[in-house]
Formats: structure tokens, sequence, C-alpha cells
């Protein structure tokens, strides 16, 4: 848009793709689409989980291709949520809907990490705040939540799935650089780890000749979190308003604090 560039509306609650010292030097105003896509994306997590240790396309593809015969008593067995410890990296807004719709599942135990303990919102799952490492090292699920920043970026690497169990599933929905994909592939081939769902990657769209995608292991959709048409539209709507507001000098609906 060149210099004369005033505002900026993201359909998104990541701003991880724009420049912000580069916005603040030039004083543009950003505006963003939090809270409305929480439930969305939070319900699609959970269906990334549930598809991954349940291996839901796994047993799809068996059904067509017919590998389903007789009853057998281990095929196609998985992983399940009950009296399991599930890890949240970034009890943010998304985070904390993911823990509240896991909880009737009959999760035991709740940890998360981030950038400090925040009791308040663990209190309603009775989630406890531990390093990075330790709940690696803990968690039967891991679901990755937090913010794209430079302190996030290749967190999830050799050395963390590495602490990880053999038994344990990693779910991530937040940006593909939190997680060092050529490490993530290791620990998916070498049994490591047990399964992992993606809803994002590095790139996107991932190039269909990825060795990820040459893995059973892995479920990996196009990044498809907050894509209900309800939601869609909410934040299409909360966009619009953003901009105009911005453009009109009024305070925006949702502004990003720079
Ligand atoms: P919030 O700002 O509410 O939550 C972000 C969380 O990231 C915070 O809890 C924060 O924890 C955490 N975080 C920041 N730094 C670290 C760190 N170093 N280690 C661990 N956690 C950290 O955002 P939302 O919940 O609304 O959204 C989260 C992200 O989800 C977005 O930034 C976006 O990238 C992604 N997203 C993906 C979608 C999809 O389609 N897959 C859709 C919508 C969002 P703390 O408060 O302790 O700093």
């Amino acid at each position: 848009a060149g210099p004369g560039l005033k505002v900026i509306s993201t359909l998104s609650v990541g701003f991880d793709h724009l420049a912000l010292d580069e916005i603040k030097k030039r004083g543009i105003r950003v505006g963003y689409t939090p809270d409305v896509l929480t439930d969305a994306t939070a319900e699609l997590s959970v269906a990334l989980l549930l598809s991954a240790c349940r291996r839901l396309p796994e047993a799809v593809e068996q059904v067509k291709s017919g590998g389903w015969t007789t009853w057998k008593p281990l095929w196609m067995c998985g992983y399940g949520l009950s009296d399991s410890t599930v890890g949240i990296i970034g009890l943010g807004r998304i985070g904390q809907a993911v823990a509240r719709r896991l909880k009737p599942f009959g999760v035991r135990k709740f940890l998360y990490t981030g950038s400090g303990p925040k009791p308040e919102s663990a209190a309603e799952f009775g989630a406890e705040f531990v390093p990075l490492m330790r709940l690696a090292e803990e968690s039967d699920f891991v679901v990755v939540t937090c913010a794209l920043t430079p302190a996030t970026q290749g967190m999830c690497n050799k050395d963390f799935f590495g602490r990880m169990k053999k038994t344990s599933v990693f779910v991530n929905t937040s940006r593909g650089a939190v997680v060092n994909q050529e490490d993530l592939y290791e620990a998916l081939a070498n049994g490591q780890i047990a399964a992992a769902g993606l809803d994002v990657t590095t790139p996107e769209p991932l190039p269909t000749d990825h060795p990820l995608l040459s893995l059973k292991n892995c479920v990996i959709l196009p990044h498809i979190g907050s894509a209900t048409y309800a939601t869609r539209s909410t934040m299409a709507v909360l966009a619009a308003n953003n901009l105009l507001a911005g453009l009109r000098g009024e305070p925006m609906p949702h502004e990003l604090k720079l």
C-alpha cells in the first residue's frame, strides 16, 4: 500500500505474519480478531487430537482399502484420554478452551507452561504450571496453543520430543514454526513418540511430497482451526469494523496494542 498505509486489519488472532517493528515505527494501527475464533479452534484441536490418538484417518483408509477383515483384539488400537495427563503449551484463550473441552473425557491431570504461572486461568482445571521439559516428560498428550514468538520458535525440537514418552501424542494448532519439523519427523518415524496431529505446518501449504505426509502416525490438516461458517462470518464482520474504525480514527473493537 506504500507510505499511505494507515490501518491493517488481519482476519486472525495470530499476528506473527506482521512486521511489528516497522508497523510501530510508521504509526500504523492494527486490528485483529481474538475471542471470536476461540471455540472453533479449540473444537478443531480436540478433533485433531482424537483423530491422531485413535488413528481415524488410518482406520478410514483400512475400510476403503479392504484392510478391515476379521476382528482382531489389538488391530487399530490407539491411546485414549481417560485417566491421562494433558500438557498445554500456552494456556491462553484457546489453550483454556481446549482444556475445558478435554476435561469431561476423564483427563486425570492438566499441566501447562508459558511465560509464568496463571493461577486464575489454571484453577478451573486444577492445572499445574511446570517447565517445558517436565511437561514433555509427564504428558500423555501435548497440545500446543501458544503464540509464535522468537521465544517459541522451534521450541518443540529434538530435545523436547526426546523427553516425551513413546506412547504420547503431540498436537499443534498454533503455528508451524513452533515445531522443528525435521525433529518431529525423526521422532515419529523412530517411534520416539506415538503420533502427531498438526493443523499448521512450515511452509503452508505443505508440499505434497513432504516426508511427514508419508507417515501413518501423523495427521495433517490444512490450517482449518477457525473454519466454521459462523466463526469466519463473525471474524469478517469484526475485521471490517476494525478497519473502518481505524480509518475513522476511532477506537477499534479489537486493536492490537503495539
Ligand atoms: P492468547 O494470547 O490468548 O494465548 C497465547 C498463549 O501463548 C498465552 O497463554 C501465552 O502464555 C503463550 N505463550 C507465549 N509465550 C510462550 C512461551 N514462551 N511458552 C509457552 N507459551 C507461551 O492467544 P489465543 O489463545 O487466542 O491464540 C493462540 C495462538 O493460536 C495464536 O497466536 C495463533 O497463532 C494460533 N491460532 C491458530 C488457529 C488455527 O487455525 N490453527 C486459529 C487461531 C489461533 P503466557 O500468557 O504465559 O505468556
